[in-house]
């Protein structure tokens, strides 16, 4: 990826305040850029909001990689399985599908580990360093525990993890220690892996924490203001942004609308397909006994996230759906999976389902970097499952893409330039 900025920009129109917007507008303040931020609706409000909260080095893998067609081939054929696709009759849908299918091979998924692992390679520190600058969120570092119904698949996983790049060795839990590790197994699955790298966040409170955080630092932020048209100079670069009645000009954009960064970037000749992979999450205030770890029911593709205040419960990804009302016979599907893995847990009292789309691209892989043809718009979006994990890291690339800075080598694999033929 060559060099944007120029040392001359100044000013930044950051289009979106989910986690990426708002890592991106507080790295870039924090350089020394002004940043205003606009949000269509409420800050931290889209996909950022209901979600598990992890921040997961260890599930660094892309979506995409080998053995997942045979899989998804299978779970269609169940309507209670984790995945659902509705190709319905959009060619553009069939064309991503194809596209993803192609991604679905071990060198394509080896490479984009590589980078998305190194991507998240420091996420433990920039995590810290946010909340060391002032941003208040709530935070737990117990690690993530995946439970496996099978050995074999435990054994899998820990292969798995000893492949992605800079990860700190996780531990193979046997079936006779799990209670001890985690009460609410009852002894039940097969096996665990523990990955003490990992941690998790309330995601409600780190967007709300960095909302904050940023009006306080002086960073103009305009909620309920949806960007609706770019104004274009000569075509090689955008002036300003529509929003809210009014133009804001910026020396450089940043498009961190989460599935929505499609349209906006179409409307400058810069494809990016992205697809919203809808999910689910249900929240139990009351719940018991109390659970040590953010847990990963591994066969049922489904998270369980204790907080200060309640249990999240969530998973599912449907393709083929930008609707985002819940489907309340696949949100009954992921609630029975706690059953099985879990059966000392009681969970009461959940609030109504949330629903939220991962934005995703068909090789799994973020989407950050300038367009092409606008090379003072810069894409940040792409994140799939790892939003939250990557976006304190993505804030920072971006601000060494506007600040001129050199690029860490893994930076052109997340090029929105791969689109482009
Ligand atoms: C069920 C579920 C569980 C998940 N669990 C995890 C997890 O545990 N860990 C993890 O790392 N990730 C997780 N994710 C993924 C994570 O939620 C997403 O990757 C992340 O939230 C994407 O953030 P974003 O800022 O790109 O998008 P969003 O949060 O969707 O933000 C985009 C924002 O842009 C705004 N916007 C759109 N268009 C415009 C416009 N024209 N003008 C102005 N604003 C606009 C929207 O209103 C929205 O607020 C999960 C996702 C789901 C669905």
């Amino acid at each position: 990826m060559g060099r944007v900025g120029t040392g001359s920009t100044r000013a930044v129109v950051v289009v979106g305040g989910g986690v990426i917007g708002l890592c991106c507008a507080y790295s870039l303040h924090r350089r020394g850029f002004e940043v205003i931020l606009v949000e269509a609706g409420r800050p931290g409000g889209g996909a950022s909001a209901g979600n598990g909260g992890w921040v997961c080095p260890s599930l660094s893998a892309p979506v995409p990689g080998p053995g997942v067609l045979a899989t998804a081939a299978k779970w269609m054929l169940d309507p209670g399985s984790p995945l659902l696709v509705r190709p319905g009759w959009d060619p553009s849908f069939w064309g991503w599908l194809i596209a993803f299918g192609r991604h679905c091979n071990r060198r394509d998924h080896d490479r984009g580990m590589g980078a998305v692992a190194a991507l998240a390679s420091a996420v433990t520190q920039q995590f810290h360093r946010l909340q060391e600058a002032g941003v208040v969120f709530e935070a737990h570092h117990q690690g993530l525990l995946l439970l496996f119904m099978s050995r074999r698949a435990a054994e899998e996983e820990m292969a798995l993890l000893r492949r992605i790049p800079h990860l700190p060795p996780a531990a193979l839990i046997e079936r006779g220690d799990l209670s001890q590790a985690e009460p609410a197994t009852g002894g039940l699955p097969a096996a665990g892996v523990l990955a003490p790298v990992d941690f998790h966040v309330r995601p409600e409170a780190f967007a709300a924490g960095l909302s904050r955080w940023l009006e306080q630092a002086g960073v103009t932020v305009l909620p309920e203001t949806r960007v609706v048209a770019l104004e274009t100079r000569g075509g090689r670069a955008v002036a300003a942004v529509l929003a809210g009645g009014g133009t804001l000009p910026a020396d450089a954009f940043v498009l961190a609308a989460g599935v929505e960064t499609a349209r906006l970037s179409s409307r400058l000749g810069a494809r990016i397909p992205l697809r919203g992979g809808k999910g689910y999450s249900v929240t139990f205030a009351r719940s018991s006994p109390p659970l040590r770890h953010a847990i990963y029911l591994s066969e049922a593709r489904v998270a369980v996230s204790p907080f200060r205040e309640g249990v999240r419960v969530l998973g599912t990804m449907e393709l083929g759906t930008d609707a985002v009302a819940p489907n309340p016979g696949r949100v009954a599907a992921m609630l029975r999976a706690p059953t099985r893995y879990l059966p000392q847990l009681t969970l009461a009292e959940p609030s109504p389902p949330w629903s939220g789309l991962r934005p995703m691209v068909p090789d799994g892989l973020p989407v950050i970097g300038p367009l092409r043809r606008v090379p003072n718009v810069i894409a940040a979006t792409g994140h799939a499952m790892l939003g939250v994990t990557l976006a304190p890291a993505t804030g920072e690339l971006v601000a060494d893409i506007l600040a001129g800075d050199p690029l860490p080598s893994f930076a052109s694999a997340l090029s929105p330039a791969r689109f482009s033929s």
